[in-house]
């Protein structure tokens, strides 16, 4: 087995990943403030125009993504692809107003309904909050199913749907097939504990092993540092641990919040956002009693969230 090796620092900012593909990753290290709202996005420069993957969250994020984009390229964005509803990927959604904003059938139709209440955002991500009541939602344009191929001179660009919920019901990732990049979107965690509040597991790890069959040499995560495919495996296996421990309480009749303080973590420990174990256990208890339809009670999640973290989550050990 390849070592598990966290990083606690990466690097952030605009990075070159491929030819005139471009990563922009935010944070530069696990942050004791957690991950939560904190995600990736991407930029792809063409011959005539650009293509950004993901618009962040808050008005100061895509601020700094667009600044950013207007160092690396004169070319206008004339696309955008949103990976999928979440409001920390199509929150600056407004500010590619004149893009082409790409996004499967299923997430346009998530984020019609509205990005969750104001003072639900300012609880779940309090160092946003300030920022959360500027908020505009702005809808994808132009809708796919499960495929579609982007041909830009030489260049192709593959979006795909896994076909079934994963980590939400409407993931799409971004492949560069000469470039052999992948945009994972939130399919892909690095070293951030992944979140599966909206999630289906068990087709969560179905849809990774999928894109591990990619010809990618590059993977950009929808959270965490930009990696290969043992830091999209090393993710995958959390997924699976979780899942088969999940299983084994769920079966032995103990409820999910308590499965979810016994599991231990290991490796994972060390990762950030560990007490995301509770949504991760609720929702493949949910999974196991086929209730998958009926949302998680995000207030009973956050308390509890914040009860594991306040225990400061002495599972490291094995
Ligand atoms: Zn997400
Ligand atoms: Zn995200």
């Amino acid at each position: 087995m390849a070592r598990h090796v966290v990083p606690s620092r990466w690097k952030s900012g605009m990075i070159e990943v491929g030819p005139k593909i471009f990563a922009y990753v935010q944070a530069s290290g696990i942050d004791p403030a957690g991950d939560t709202g904190v995600s990736n996005s991407g930029l792809i420069v063409g011959a005539e125009s650009a293509m950004a993957v993901d618009a962040l969250m808050v008005p100061s994020m895509t601020r700094g993504l667009v600044a950013a984009i207007r160092k690396t390229t004169r070319r206008p964005v004339a696309t955008l692809i949103n990976t999928h509803h979440h409001l920390d990927h199509t929150g600056g959604n407004r500010f590619f107003r004149d893009a082409t904003i790409i996004a499967t059938s299923r997430c346009r139709e998530e984020l019609a309904a509205g990005f969750p209440p104001v003072s639900m955002l300012q609880r779940f991500m309090p160092r946003f909050a300030r920022e959360f009541p500027l908020l505009k939602l702005t809808l994808p344009t132009l809708t796919f199913q499960d495929h579609l191929v982007i041909h830009d001179g030489d260049r192709e660009i593959q979006l795909w749907h896994p076909g079934m919920s994963a980590h939400t019901v409407g993931d799409a990732t971004v492949f560069l097939p000469r470039e052999r990049v992948l945009f994972a979107g939130d399919i892909a965690f690095h070293y951030v504990t992944p979140l599966a509040f909206q999630g289906h597991v068990g087709n969560w790890i179905n849809a990774a092993t999928r894109l591990l069959g990619f010809d990618a040499d590059v993977i950009v995560p929808g959270h965490g540092p930009i990696g290969a495919k043992k830091d999209l495996a090393h993710m995958r296996d959390y997924l699976a641990m979780v899942r088969r421990e999940a299983r084994k309480r769920f079966e032995a009749g103990m409820p999910a919040e308590a499965a979810a303080r016994d599991i231990k973590l290991g490796v994972y420990a060390s990762w950030s956002d560990p007490e995301r174990i509770l949504p991760n256990v609720s929702r493949c208890y949910q999974e196991f009693q086929d209730e998958l339809h009926r949302p998680i009670d995000v207030a009973r999640m956050l308390a509890g969230m914040a009860e594991l973290r306040g225990a400061r989550f002495d599972h490291a050990c094995l």
